[in-house]
This record gives C-alpha cells, sequence and structure tokens, in this order.
C-alpha cells in the first residue's frame, strides 16, 4: 500500500518496509491488521513461504538473492587482481553496506567490515572471507554455518556429486 503526498506523489510506505523484515513476520502483521483468524497450529509448523513469484522482495528474498551475487561475483574473481580490482570490489562493499535496504542488517554489515575488513587480493581469499562474513551472520541468525572448503563448489564448479550438471 503507497502512501500518497498531498501532491500525489507517491512516497515509500514507511510502516510496511517488507526488506525490513521477512515474509512471514510481514505477513502476520497484516492478518493482524486485518483481524483475519489464525489457525495457531498451522503458524507454529509453517515454513517461512517463499515470496510470491512477481512480488515485492521481503528481508529473506532480497538476502538469497544479495548472497547469491555476492558469492558469484566471488566466485569468478580474478586470481590476480590489479588495484583497480581490488578498489573496485572494496568500494562495492562498501557502498553495498550503506545502501543496503535493510536498515538493521546494514548497519551490522557496516561494523562487521569495520572489524573484519575485506580481503580481496585473491579469489581464494575473497571468496573465503565472504564465506566467513556470510557464516558470521548465520550464527547470528541462529542457523548452520557453511563449510567454506566447498565454496566454489557451491558457487562455480557445482558438486562434486555432479547434481549440478
Ligand atoms: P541464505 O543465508 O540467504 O544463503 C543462501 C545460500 O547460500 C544458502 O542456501 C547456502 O547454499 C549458501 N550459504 C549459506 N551460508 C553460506 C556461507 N557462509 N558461504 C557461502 N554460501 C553460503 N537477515 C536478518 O534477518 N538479519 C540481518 O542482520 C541480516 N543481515 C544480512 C546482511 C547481508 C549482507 C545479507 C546479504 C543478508 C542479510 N540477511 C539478514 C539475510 C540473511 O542472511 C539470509 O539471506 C536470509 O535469512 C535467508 O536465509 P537462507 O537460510 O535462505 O539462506
Amino acid at each position: 500500500m503507497s502512501k500518497h503526498d498531498p501532491y500525489g506523489t507517491p512516497t515509500k510506505p514507511d510502516s510496511n518496509c517488507r526488506t525490513c523484515t521477512d515474509f512471514k513476520f510481514w505477513s502476520k502483521q497484516q492478518r493482524q491488521i486485518f483481524q483475519k483468524a489464525d489457525n495457531p497450529t498451522e503458524e507454529k509448523t509453517e515454513k517461512a513461504p517463499a515470496v510470491p513469484q512477481g512480488c515485492p522482495l521481503d528481508k529473506i528474498a532480497l538476502g538469497q538473492a544479495t548472497w547469491g551475487l555476492l558469492h558469484t561475483m566471488a566466485a569468478f574473481y580474478e586470481d590476480n587482481p590489479t588495484d583497480n580490482q581490488k578498489r573496485d570490489i572494496k568500494t562495492f562493499l562498501e557502498v553495498l553496506s550503506r545502501v543496503y535496504p535493510c536498515e538493521h542488517c546494514a548497519k551490522d554489515f557496516r561494523k562487521d567490515l569495520r572489524e573484519h575488513p575485506a580481503q580481496v587480493n585473491s579469489q581464494y581469499e575473497f571468496s573465503q572471507w565472504l564465506c566467513k562474513f556470510h557464516n558470521r551472520v548465520n550464527v547470528k541468525l541462529g542457523k548452520q554455518q557453511f563449510d567454506c572448503s566447498k565454496i566454489n563448489e557451491r558457487w562455480r564448479d557445482g558438486w562434486l556429486d555432479g547434481s549440478c550438471d
């Protein structure tokens, strides 16, 4: 639901930000707003639903898409990057951490970058650094840690069992 200013210019919704939350939480809020009856048993067993196709991203879908971009950038990063390439990646991460459209995620992202500056001297270094960064977010969210020795199987070469071929 977009709000409009008195002049009819569309403005960003301020209290209905999907990328500030996840779809499950957002949809729960919506149900409460419209006072629809909930089935509490179903709610407990419900998995976080995917965002319906063609709809705005929530925090989960945005995160998945962004990790996909970042890990793929790391997967195809140079083994021997030039100074310009190193600078570009660092600038990209710094800017992303300022404009990422989930405010509290971006705040922690900036803090993490200060505490663990990006390591971008090679494809191996960058992809390992990114894997560890992603794992720190996983820990914060109570998710399983990813085995960083498998980073290129996951994001560049496909699994050794051939399941991606
Ligand atoms: P995701 O974490 O999105 O991972 C996608 C896929 O990447 C996984 O399926 C797995 O195959 C692979 N993967 C998992 N871990 C690793 C790893 N360490 N290295 C390589 N590959 C891996 N959400 C919040 O609620 N709070 C936050 O503060 C927050 N901060 C975020 C900061 C950033 C920079 C980004 C990009 C996202 C952030 N998110 C945050 C979103 C969150 O990290 C997840 O993307 C979201 O919860 C969906 O999680 P998921 O379990 O589907 O898998």
